[in-house]
């Protein structure tokens, strides 16, 4: 029981997608490869994506590429996953699994190592994914907490006070794989060359691999089907949006056949791999030049996130990043935490200010129902920043926190973004449950 917990710790520290929707909530318009409980669960046979290449489908995807002397498993999916994958797979072909190579270390690409491995089986990563698994669990304590916030479905178990209280541990992540390498590496398993790359963009540790007998490319978390996460709202360092064109460059002068990504299905032929992946990356660097041009221009960076959208032949949708989290994301990995006004390089934050204002407005019923005529308008941005206003003088405010709850009901039922929807569902529980403690019953 206590390996399980500890399991399932690891397994959310590492999470990388704000995607595990609330069972019920989930939206019709958001594409499935997002939605962790609906991924695979229906697949009755592993995808012949070639002769020799097989995929299991979930969140995310292990593929299988089989040789005369053994098989090479690429990701593993999540650990709740990796049984189900592993019967689809070896019933395609139940050789040896010789290598298991891990694309980055996500808790959704590494999760079923353990399931996989045999005897001499070797593990493949790229050398980052040393500080990589080190970083994840560094900062479990606050990944607990955020993954608990965004993903509810999954009951996160957040580490106790005791549990912290022993203080930090900046180095003592297990190392699973057996080689680690650079910029590349390149190995042979039944006449079939592997040739193991460095591809940073969603991870620093991100690798991809590439086949040149079959033509096919192995790309991990670097394409998906909507624009990426270029910041997650779980955190993460930052993810350079040159590293992403740099890295799908270096797949698509590779000219291949076959790409199978981590999420999402495959895409084959030379013209339609050409046409999708460069308009991703097209995507990505309009955002990056957009965002920089901007912040030459002296933009600050929320008119930018309101500013920039992609242009139509460019718009690859935003089922799962957002462009302006991104813009956000793009300015401060540039930039860090200073906006460049005097009056914030201090500890007092600017919410310190907002009571004694409330106070001179007359108290937070009065804000608060400023807030009210600010969603009735439909300036329900706002209004969540009014309501907060009034909630950091009096934080049981049932007037402000009726209209908090309202506001995030309002932009939920417009959201088609999964991460968005997590953080919008945890801002109405959290509303939800402090008009509970203030006695009120009069929402629901
Ligand atoms: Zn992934």
């Amino acid at each position: 029981m206590q390996k399980c917990k500890w399991m399932l710790r690891k397994l959310m520290a590492s999470l990388p997608l704000g995607t595990l929707l609330l069972a019920g909530y989930a939206s019709a318009q958001i594409d499935a490869m997002f939605n962790p409980g609906l991924v695979g669960r229906d697949q009755t046979e592993a995808i012949r994506i070639s002769d020799t290449i097989f995929q299991a489908t979930g969140f995310g995807n292990t593929n299988m590429v089989v040789t005369p002397a053994g098989n090479v498993i690429i990701d593993t999916s999540l650990i709740v996953n990796a049984r189900r994958h592993k019967q689809l797979l070896q019933a395609a072909d139940d050789g040896p699994v010789k290598y298991i190579i891990l694309t980055h270390a996500h808790g959704d690409h590494i999760g079923g190592v353990s399931a996989w491995r045999e005897e001499g089986t070797e593990i493949i990563a790229q050398d980052e994914h040393y500080e990589f698994v080190n970083y994840q669990n560094r900062l479990k304590g606050l990944f607990s907490q955020r993954n608990a916030a965004q993903f509810p479905s999954l009951n996160v178990v957040q580490l106790s006070e005791l549990e912290l209280a022993q203080g930090v541990e900046n180095f003592g992540a297990e190392i699973v794989p057996t080689i680690l390498f650079e910029d590349d590496y390149r190995f042979e398993l039944g006449g079939v060359t592997f040739d193991v790359l460095h591809t940073p963009g969603e991870t620093y540790d991100h690798l991809s691999v590439w086949v040149p007998d079959y033509k096919a490319a192995f790309v991990g978390d670097n394409f998906y089907t909507s624009f990426p996460n270029m910041y997650t709202l779980r955190g993460t360092k930052p993810r350079w949006a040159l590293d992403y064109v740099d890295s799908i460059n270096r797949i698509l002068a590779l000219q291949p056949e076959i790409l199978v990504p981590s999420h999402g299905d495959a895409i084959l032929g030379v013209d339609e791999i050409e046409r999708q992946f460069t308009r991703y990356r097209d995507a990505i660097l309009y955002v990056h030049d957009q965002t920089v041009l901007g912040m030459n221009q002296g933009k600050d960076v929320h008119t930018l996130m309101a500013e920039i959208e992609l242009p139509s032949d460019l718009d690859i949708g935003e089922g799962y990043g957002r462009i302006s989290w991104s813009v956000r994301g793009i300015y401060e990995s540039y930039m860090g935490w200073f906006d460049g006004n005097p009056s914030t390089m201090f500890n007092t934050a600017i919410d310190a200010a907002y009571p004694d204002i409330v106070r001179l407005a007359g108290g937070a019923n009065g804000v608060a129902e400023l807030a009210e005529t600010q969603i009735a308008e439909g300036d329900l941005e706002l209004a969540l920043h009014t309501a907060d206003i009034a909630l950091r003088a009096e934080p049981s405010n049932v007037r402000a926190l009726t209209a908090r709850l309202a506001a995030f009901r309002a932009l939920l039922e417009a959201s088609d973004n999964s991460n968005e929807i997590g953080w919008l569902q945890f801002g109405m529980r959290e509303s939800q449950e402090a008009l509970d403690a203030a006695g009120s019953q009069t929402v629901r």
